[in-house]
């Protein structure tokens, strides 16, 4: 089928095969990958391995930790204030979505929360303007989200925020594009989207700013623990550490992520041009905001939005119902997401416009 789910995890074909190859006998090694002890050599082959890739094919600096972690990108919604805001403390969030909200919830139950700027009012239907920023002065962090996958919006780049601390939520997509991770304090993404399958959650960490978390924390939510331990303080998800290697290595071999940005802005720029052509569908985000990861759009009216959720359904083309809390349509281009799905899926968009129009 073409795969156009929001998640979880939509991998490469030659990964896929590369796991079954490799699920009764990992080569050398005579178990399976889910037999072998987290404490092996072999595992920490696998995790150093996956932690070099990721640090050459993002270009992470040696400034920063990389950590793999669980609980999802949802638990770093409380990990990162937790860690870095005091109770009579302020952090800036710039609310793009349903995502930014709950990781403002979480953060309101630590300390104090600046909404920086939102977009609530116009329905998440852009990224705020720099110039729309109210940003505190006092901020500990200033977080946002880069691509709201319910909404269908994407930053085009990280906003300026002087020298605050920047922490975004990259869940959505993470490896899409090559991102310049200096100028983050703290970088989180779910692996689910982009990298892997769900179960381990990556954090890419600045040196330096641990330095601030207060102590007594509970262990498991310090992140010096994790620092300290190399992602190994108590068991890690060993096979979804396994997969997000295999998929850094096929990523590596297309050419690294600026090869992989050019084909998603193919990709969306294809589809958001089969948008464009007619009055029939209609793009839900701004031009200038539009999410090259989950492209999202209407219909005229929703009785027709079902009838064309029923024949795609038919015709093969799954997950495109939008968001529950949205509805209409959206289409999710992740990495291995092949450029023919979507071919098909403008063919398929025509010959319904056509039909009903
Ligand atoms: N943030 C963003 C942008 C997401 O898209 C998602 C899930 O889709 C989450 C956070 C929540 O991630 P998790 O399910 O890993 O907690």
């Amino acid at each position: 089928c073409h795969n156009f789910n929001a998640g979880p995890a939509v991998l490469p074909v030659p990964v896929l095969e590369r796991i079954r190859e490799e699920m009764l006998c990992l080569p050398g090694v005579g178990m399976s990958v889910l037999e072998i002890s987290h404490r092996s050599k072999t595992f920490e082959t696998i995790l150093s391995e996956t932690e070099n890739r990721l640090r050459r094919l993002l270009n992470v600096p040696e400034t920063h930790h990389i950590l793999f972690l669980q609980g999802g990108a949802s638990l770093q919604f409380s990990m990162v204030p937790l860690n870095f805001l005091t109770r009579d403390g302020v952090a800036d969030y710039i609310v793009t979505g349903s995502w930014s909200e709950k990781a403002v919830e979480e953060a309101r139950k630590i300390g104090r929360v600046n909404i920086a700027a939102t977009t609530k009012e116009e329905n998440y239907a852009r990224i705020p303007n720099q110039s729309e920023l109210r940003l505190d002065p006092q901020a500990a962090y200033v977080h946002f989200t880069s691509n709201n996958t319910i909404f269908g919006t994407q930053w085009p780049t990280e906003p300026e925020v002087g020298t605050t601390p920047l922490v975004c939520d990259a869940s959505s997509d993470f490896l899409s594009r090559p991102l310049d991770v200096s100028k983050y304090a703290l970088l989180y993404a779910g692996a689910q989207k982009n990298a892997g399958p769900a179960g381990v959650t990556i954090v890419i960490v600045r040196e330096d700013w641990l330095e601030r978390i207060p102590g007594g924390l509970p262990t498991m939510l310090d992140y010096r623990t994790h620092v300290k331990h190399r992602s190994l303080y108590n068991t890690p998800p060993v096979f979804a550490i396994y997969v997000v290697g295999l998929v850094l290595e096929y990523l590596e071999a297309q050419g690294g992520l600026a090869a992989v940005a050019a084909a998603s802005a193919e990709k969306a720029g294809k589809l958001y041009a089969a948008i464009d052509s007619g009055s029939f569908y209609r793009g839900t985000a701004e031009r200038n905001s539009r999410s090259l990861m989950n492209v999202c759009f209407r219909l005229p009216n929703p009785d027709l939005e079902a009838v064309f959720l029923r024949e795609a359904a038919a015709n093969g083309f799954e997950g495109l119902p939008g968001h529950r809390s949205v509805g209409g349509i959206r289409a999710s281009l992740y990495n291995a997401l092949p450029m023919e799905s979507v071919l098909a899926l403008i063919d398929f968009m025509r010959d319904f416009a056509r039909r009903h129009a």
